[in-house]
């Protein structure tokens, strides 16, 4: 690809993104010189910004980050299947008729880290996601496609976790609970941190009843904001206990594939993220 393609990633915050570092690292492996930059819009600037970066032809494809993901899909002409029972997108991509495509790449990005990375097989698991944001949409529907057993919903909001429930329609496996009901719900062998409690600085309430003698226990969150949950995780138990940085690896690597055409390999990013602390 010509080195004067133009990607970025949009959000707010946005200098403490990992993406143009990923990006970049994923490039390398390939030959390519990517321009990708990190552009900080505020909520209400978002949509100018995404337009007045698209405006130039050389500009393909862009990540979003938070506040944005509801408002990129918003923005976009099409939407994948993803982003459709996501709500949000995380990818929008400029197509060949110059209409912007939205995608969601993070359930996916979640079920590869746990399945190759952390070689967990889903099938069977009795499985608790508790939130019922944008990014716990993704990863409801991508845990189900993945085979667990059952997935229990539990969130803060209960109608969101109801609306989410409904809209995969499958009562014979996917439920919800009320959160002030967690202490009397029994165990399971896959908690799923998908809150945001985490990243703005508060901690969950859990008890150490919900952690089987298998579980594994994963937080959406990476770095500190992942840190009080995967304590608790230890603290009750859990036989495994994982952040989400290599989900953030994976979800970029589909942005990735899906802009550039080549699967790069997380496995060596990954590691040199960890070992640079993040
Ligand atoms: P949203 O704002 O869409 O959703 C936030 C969710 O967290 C809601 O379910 C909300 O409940 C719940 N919540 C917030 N605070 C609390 C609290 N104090 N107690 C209980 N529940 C709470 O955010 P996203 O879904 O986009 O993101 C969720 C998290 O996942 C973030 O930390 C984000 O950084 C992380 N993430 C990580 C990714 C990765 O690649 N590793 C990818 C995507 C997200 P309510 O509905 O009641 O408000």
């Amino acid at each position: 690809m010509s080195q004067s393609l133009h990607f970025a990633v949009f959000g707010h915050p946005i200098a403490h993104s990992l993406s143009p570092q990923i990006h970049q690292a994923f490039a390398r492996q390939f030959g390519i010189a990517l321009d990708y930059r990190a552009i900080d819009a505020a909520p209400d600037d978002f949509a100018d910004a995404v337009k007045g970066f698209f405006s130039d032809g050389d500009s393909c494809g862009a990540n979003v980050t938070l506040p944005h993901k509801s408002a990129a899909f918003a923005l976009a002409d099409e939407h994948t299947q993803a982003a459709t029972r996501a709500g949000t997108a995380n990818v929008l991509t400029r197509l060949a008729n110059g209409r912007l495509s939205a995608h969601n790449t993070d359930g996916g990005a979640l079920v590869r880290d746990l399945t190759y990375r952390h070689d967990l097989d889903l099938r069977g698991h009795d499985t608790l996601l508790l939130g019922a944001g944008g990014a716990a949409r993704a990863v409801a529907w991508a845990l189900f496609e993945a085979g667990v057993q059952t997935l229990t919903i539990v969130n803060r909001s209960p109608e969101a976790a109801d609306a989410l429930a409904d809209m995969i329609g499958e009562p014979a496996r996917v439920h919800t609970r009320y959160w002030e009901d967690l202490a009397g719900i029994g165990s399971f062998d896959l908690i799923v941190n998908a809150t945001s409690a985490g990243t703005l600085g508060q901690s969950l309430s859990l008890p150490f009843s919900l952690v089987g003698s298998r579980a594994t226990c994963y937080d959406l969150g990476y770095g500190k904001s992942a840190f009080g949950f995967l304590a608790w995780a230890r603290a009750a138990g859990a036989r495994y206990a994982y952040d989400g940085l290599g989900m953030l690896v994976e979800q970029a690597a589909d942005a990735f594939e899906l802009w550039h055409g080549k699967r790069p390999d997380t496995e060596p990013v990954y590691q040199a993220l960890r070992t640079q602390g993040s």
